[in-house]
């Protein structure tokens, strides 16, 4: 069987949807559609609407649910990954669901879940920068920061299913409070949403800052957000320098740690890098000596994710592809 010939049943579960979509093992997506927000409630509805809209796409396909050899299932946390279930879901109100098995079963078909992050470094591993390697590890980076890690051509999960929480390392123990209630952690630092909060603190009683005068920010503190601080940076306001290299530095740090762990050969880094580019990457390079061996860094190499936009619909896919591979049903891609 050629991979073209391999399909494979995607959901992507969002904080506001869910979407679906039909594709071949070489990731090309064959139908796709999602359910509305507003569709959106109890799991008691949802699972039905889930299972009748992956079936019609298998219809709109030309395909039949027989040709379906898997299904992978991409939520936010927190899941149990042993027992297949989504514990709660931001927006969604349902609490500690079965969706690997009912899908299963309503599907017909061998359903597989993970994370957004690990779905993450599985699509760039499967379609993205990372074809053909075998120690990747790859770096959501938006409001927050998740990690996946596949390790000896493997993706590490750990004893209880939670491994690679690669935002929560620790950089200082008396840092910023993060969204886990920890301190200091690469998240606090790095987040989209942290790196905010904290330019704004900073901002208190200085009305009169240069940032405040940005296009956009009409003054007004809580417009305040990471683009309006990399602009800063890029137009050489003295505090958005010094706040986005603490940012860049907290993030060498991070991925020093990385490296000297997992020795991996090549690190990619999710939608803030995506956005800007050279600007963080620079300064990243820059501080990363401080934090890892010539060794380490010799044999990694630090890029931006090829797939953008692509790594959500490509999310779900992944998960059951990967499946497929540890069952020893599918061949990982070559490098291009
Ligand atoms: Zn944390």
């Amino acid at each position: 069987m050629s991979d073209s010939e391999r399909f494979v049943l995607g959901y992507d579960i969002g904080g506001t949807k869910v979407a679906v979509c039909v594709a071949d093992s070489t990731g090309k997506i064959l139908a796709d559609d999602r359910l509305a927000s507003g569709a959106i409630s109890a799991y008691e509805t949802v699972l039905p609407d889930m299972i009748a809209l992956g079936k019609r796409l298998v219809g709109e396909a030309g395909l039949q649910m027989s040709d379906i050899k898997a299904c992978g299932v991409c939520a936010p946390g927190p899941l149990d990954l042993v027992g297949g279930r989504i514990m709660k879901s931001p927006n969604l109100e349902w609490d500690a669901v079965p969706i690997r098995d009912d899908l299963s079963q309503g599907l017909g078909a061998p359903t597989f879940l993970d994370n957004d992050a690990n779905a993450g470094v599985l699509a760039e591993w499967f379609f993205g920068s990372a074809k053909g390697l075998k120690d990747v590890i790859y770096l959501t980076m938006s409001t927050g920061v998740g990690g996946g890690v596949v390790t000896g051509g493997h993706l590490m999960q750990g004893t209880t299913g939670i491994a690679a929480e690669l935002g929560h390392v620790i950089l200082d123990v008396n840092g910023p409070i993060c969204g886990c209630g920890m301190l200091g952690c690469l998240e606090a630092y790095c987040g989209g949403r942290n790196v905010a909060l904290r330019v704004q603190a900073a901002l208190r009683d200085r009305p009169d800052h240069a940032l405040l005068k940005l296009p956009g920010v009409d003054g007004k503190i809580e417009n305040v957000n990471y683009q309006v601080l990399r602009e800063g940076y890029k137009r050489e306001i003295p505090l958005a320098i010094e706040m986005w290299e603490e940012a860049c530095m907290r993030l060498a740090q991070g991925i020093g740690i990385y490296m000297v762990t997992f020795n991996p050969e090549l690190i990619v880094l999710g939608t803030l890098a995506f956005y800007s580019g050279d600007l963080l990457m620079e300064p990243v390079q820059r501080y990363l000596p401080r934090f890892a061996w010539p060794e380490f860094r010799n044999a990694c190499r630090l890029g931006i994710t090829a797939l953008g936009h692509k790594i959500g619909e490509l999310a779900g896919i992944s998960v059951a592809l990967y499946g497929l591979y540890e069952a020893g049903e599918w061949e990982l891609p070559s490098a291009d």
